[in-house]
């Protein structure tokens, strides 16, 4: 049999090898190695194609990170002229142009004194070198004590072994196992979920003080880190009240706790800007995670960006052997690097200026579905939002897991024409950031469609009546 694109098995085919040779992720007990999921066979600007020849508008955008869009040829290209030039290159004793090149190109972008980056290979890789740095970094300043990470419920930073150990979404830890003695958890900033008749001021005051109290409570002195998402996306696309991110960058300034931006989903354009934490959000980082969107997915790159100002006290500091002994084989691997250099281009030539003129009608069309009974709030910034359904508008209830809302309205949407992720309750879109108007009207209508089915069916189920 043939390698690579052109492998010609049927559908059945590659289930079957699937089923008998596949882990899939985030799999269950009773499913695991022995999985089939949906077949997707190839993509093009907005649109994949499923196993049986079907279009679909991929509304997460892969996972959020397909942000140029599918089948972009420069990106191709690129990544073949690479590879024909150099493929790899060890980071432990050699370095490459491309990498060189990024970092100062992201640097340019990355706010306050931002301006020194760390390549990994995705998300929880950047997570973990961002935290790892962290250690080290009071490890040689003499302040072992100080290294106890703060986060938040609703979070999601990855899966290696320490940021997986972040999380804080329900399920997520259930039957996994983590560093729970080096994480202290805050609540979410969840809005929608605040206390019964609570303002949203009052509630963004309430997440302060729970901050400051922290803080308080387990010592300044033992705390290296925050670590958050600016918008925690698969939390459910939960934005911070306003003014909170400035305020808890505030504390962390005032107490030396680091303050880790997670901009894993938020940069690369998602908020129409390279990165949000600023642009977007006013606060200034002292560290920046970064994966997905830089390369738009056509490469595993991620990465982390980290202020001068911490490095100059290293470089000052009374251990100037100490090593930071953390590195991977594919840091600053020159292919992805160079991918992620066309993507910039493609970013800065257009496609920023895009999304930041088509997001305002994406979030206006799909606030539109806050008029059917399922669902309790739409809700989102930028390219990116959740729509959360609820039993019950006045208590907001959460409908029952074992309905699989989420599940239910994808599998109608995937026969209209849309792939949606499913997140229990809630449908989560982030399209590719080049969706034109007519395509929101597209997505908006499917999803319209789908959750009306999914109410229809839930009644004649007789397991809602709304
Ligand atoms: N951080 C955030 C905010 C994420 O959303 C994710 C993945 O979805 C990660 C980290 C982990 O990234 P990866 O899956 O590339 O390791």
């Amino acid at each position: 049999r043939e390698a690579g694109v052109a492998a010609a098995l049927t559908n059945h085919e590659t289930i079957d090898l699937a089923k008998r040779h596949l882990v899939q992720p985030w799999p269950c007990a009773g499913e695991i190695g022995a999985e089939a999921r949906s077949l997707i066979s190839g993509g093009e600007g907005i649109y994949i194609t499923d196993g049986e020849g079907k279009r679909l508008i991929d509304g997460p955008a892969g996972m959020w990170c397909v942000n140029v869009g599918h089948r972009r040829e420069e990106l191709a290209r690129v990544m073949y002229d690479q590879a024909m030039q150099l493929s790899y290159n060890t980071p432990w004793y050699t370095m490459n142009e491309p990498s060189a090149v990024l970092a100062e190109r992201i640097a340019a972008y990355a706010p306050g004194d931002l301006n020194h980056v760390f390549f990994t290979t995705g998300g929880s890789t950047a997570v973990e070198s961002a935290l790892r740095f962290m250690q080290f970094f009071n490890n040689a300043r003499g302040r072992s004590d100080k290294k106890l990470i703060l986060s938040r419920g609703g979070a999601y930073h990855g899966s290696t072994y320490l940021s997986a150990s972040l999380n804080g979404r329900p399920r997520d830890r259930d039957w996994m196992d983590g560093a729970d003695e080096l994480v202290v958890k805050l609540s979410s900033p969840d809005a929608f979920r605040r206390p019964e008749g609570m303002s949203i001021a009052a509630f963004s005051d309430m997440l302060v003080a729970e901050f400051e109290e922290t803080v308080r409570r387990v010592g300044a002195d033992k705390i290296g880190a925050f670590i958050g998402e600016p918008v925690q996306a698969s939390g459910g696309v939960i934005l911070p009240p306003e003014n909170y991110l400035p305020r808890i960058r505030k504390i962390c300034r005032d107490n030396e706790i680091l303050f880790i931006a997670d901009e894993v989903v938020t940069a690369f354009g998602r908020l129409g800007h390279v990165f949000a934490s600023e642009d977007v959000f006013g606060i200034d980082p002292d560290i920046i995670t970064f994966a997905k969107g830089v390369t738009s997915g056509y490469f595993p790159l991620g990465g982390m960006v980290v202020s001068e100002r911490l490095l100059e006290q290293l470089r000052r500091s009374n251990h100037p052997t100490a090593m930071y002994a953390h590195g991977l084989t594919y840091t600053s691997h020159p292919v992805g690097c160079a991918v992620a250099l066309t993507n910039l281009d493609l970013l800065e030539d257009g496609i920023l200026a895009h999304t930041q003129a088509v997001a305002p009608y994406f979030q206006q069309q799909l606030k539109t579905l806050e008029e059917l009974p399922l669902v309790g709030e739409v809700r989102g910034i930028g390219l990116m939002a959740c729509v959360e359904c609820v039993a019950d508008r006045e208590s907001k209830n959460p409908l029952q897991l074992d309905t699989n809302v989420g599940m239910r309205i994808d599998a109608h949407c995937h026969e209209l024409g849309l792939l949606v992720r499913p997140l229990i309750n809630m449908c989560v879109m982030s399209p590719p950031l080049v969706i034109t108007r007519e395509q929101i009207d597209d997505m908006v209508g499917i999803l319209r469609e789908g959750i009306s089915r999914t109410m229809d069916d839930l009644r004649h189920e007789g397991v809602w009546q709304g």
